[in-house]
């Protein structure tokens, strides 16, 4: 029997039809599948957890390259590469063989337990590579996330100081702590809380950030603005003597697609110099070429004290890590660290065969050339004069690692008010619009951050042709959008 109190507790939660508090012992049998009857889709829909939010409906099959098919025979051109991790294309022949020839060697070498051969081979590729002669040691993970968190617990045990700024705009993931310092949309933390502690924000310099600033405010200006704000935060919020790091992503991912001008991570540098502070620099978006320099800190020649990278690192599986100076390292005591899955066997072997093949197959000429192709089309759209090139504000970013702000005109005309357009409601902004259109066309592209802005992301192996083809489906995308306004 079920008290009148029990079952009206369990109506709250949801539970009291579905699930009598005695349900009979289930059979695994096939007579029981649950849901046998829907479609692929609906049965994904039904059963798995609806936390997750989805672009589209499609079921992916098969992907090789920059198309992915999916169960219904469709083809797509992916221009979001799995949210910048397939980086040499799906399935690239080389990872996936190197994958498999490790699946029959050994798939789970325990890092607690011993050295794995396979992370051994895989750091004589990696660490050559990295931004800065001074990261010679890594830790592995599995997720971006992961990473972030395993270089908050070394910031901390290395200073001992608690807390960390990241900037506002930031993306760090979805975990508790890594939720707490995700900045870019309230969405990651909200309901979820209480979060973990000691997270302060300051401004990173991208001028949506900045209330009313016009999109050509000067680069110093912003920069000059943001490290105010920072000196600032040191002294009213946080304490340099209770601040372990400053974490800081080089190009603004799902905050916006705004690249850190060199002189902001240079501001940043000297003022960690200064307080004692640890510059963390989370490359998981930016990194493996992605920005067409291996690491977007490169280009700024700014040294981080860790760095943290993910996605494209192995094309696909789930491999992470951080990389920092030993000195540092040695400082965390050891059973500290590890993980069941931590720097998985297979994953390493694809990490492996992921960086041979970017050298041997030269893969940054590729984005040099596939960057400038997209720069020009979309500079050219928007000064184009049409309906459509007047909806770009603003075209940004680095490699194959680019941003399009749009502003909507006539929601600025009528409230004559510059920052409305910028911070118009979801239901108002041209970039899902857009997105939506592309997806009716068999292209996948993603939008990002609070703010209207669109963004390209395809496998870095994208040739010539298929970029413009992908230009050319935005671009009925955006005057289909465009002829509706
Ligand atoms: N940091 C950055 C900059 C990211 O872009 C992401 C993922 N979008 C993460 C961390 C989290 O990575 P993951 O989803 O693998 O946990």
């Amino acid at each position: 029997m079920i008290s009148r109190r029990s079952s009206s507790a369990l109506r709250i939660f949801g539970l009291a039809r579905s699930h009598p508090i005695r349900s009979p012992p289930r059979a695994f049998s096939t007579t029981q599948v649950v849901s046998a009857d829907l479609g692929t889709a609906e049965f994904g829909e039904q059963h798995i957890a609806k936390g997750i939010g989805r672009l589209t409906k499609h079921v992916f099959e098969e992907g090789k390259g920059t198309f992915i098919t999916t169960d219904k025979g469709v083809q797509l051109l992916d221009l979001t590469a799995g949210i910048g991790v397939v980086n040499l294309g799906h399935c690239h022949p080389k990872v996936s063989a190197a994958a498999a020839a490790q699946c029959s060697r050994i798939t789970h070498a325990q890092v607690n337990i011993g050295f794995s051969a396979a992370q051994i081979a895989l750091l004589k590729e990696l660490i050559p590579i990295l931004p800065h002669a001074s990261l010679d040691t890594v830790f592995f993970w599995n997720s971006g996330a992961e990473a972030v968190e395993a270089a908050v617990k070394l910031a901390r045990a290395a200073t001992k100081k608690p807390n960390i700024i990241v900037m506002q705009g930031s993306y760090h993931g979805r975990t508790n702590a890594t939720a707490s310092m995700t900045r870019s949309k309230t969405i990651y933390g909200e309901g979820h809380g209480p979060l973990m502690g000691g997270v302060f924000a300051t401004a990173f310099p991208y001028y949506s950030q900045f209330g009313g600033a016009k999109h050509d405010t000067s680069t110093e200006e912003l920069v000059n603005q943001s490290l105010s704000q920072l000196r600032l935060t040191l002294q009213q919020q946080t304490s340099p003597s209770d601040t372990a790091a400053i974490i800081v992503e080089p190009v603004l991912g799902e905050g916006g697609y705004v690249p850190a001008p060199p002189a902001f991570l240079h501001g940043l540098r000297k003022i960690c110099d200064d307080h004692d502070i640890l510059l963390i620099a989370d490359e998981v978006q930016s990194g493996m070429g992605r920005t067409g320099h291996l690491w977007y800190v490169e280009h700024s020649g700014v040294r981080p004290d860790i760095l943290i990278f993910a996605k494209g690192i192995a094309n696909g599986f789930p491999l992470s890590g951080i990389a920092s100076r030993k000195g540092l390292m040695d400082l965390q005591k050891p059973g500290s660290m590890g993980g069941t899955y931590a720097g998985n066997a297979v994953a390493c072997a694809a990490a492996t065969a992921t960086i041979q093949a970017f050298r041997e197959e030269n893969i940054l000429a590729n984005v040099a050339a596939r960057s400038k192709q997209l720069f020009s089309f979309l500079h050219e759209l928007k000064e184009s004069g049409t309906k459509a090139g007047d909806l770009i504000e603003d075209v940004r970013g680095s490699g194959l690692m680019v941003g399009v702000q749009f502003a909507n005109k006539k929601l600025s005309r009528e409230s004559d008010n510059v920052a409305a357009a910028r911070y118009a409601k979801p239901q108002h902004q041209i970039a899902p619009q857009v997105v939506q259109e592309c997806i009716k066309r068999n292209m996948l592209l993603l939008s990002t951050s609070v703010f209207d802005v669109l963004r390209f992301i395809p496998p870095l192996t994208i040739n010539q042709q298929e970029m413009t083809q992908a230009c050319g489906i935005f671009k009925d995308a955006l005057e289909a959008v465009a002829k509706e306004l």
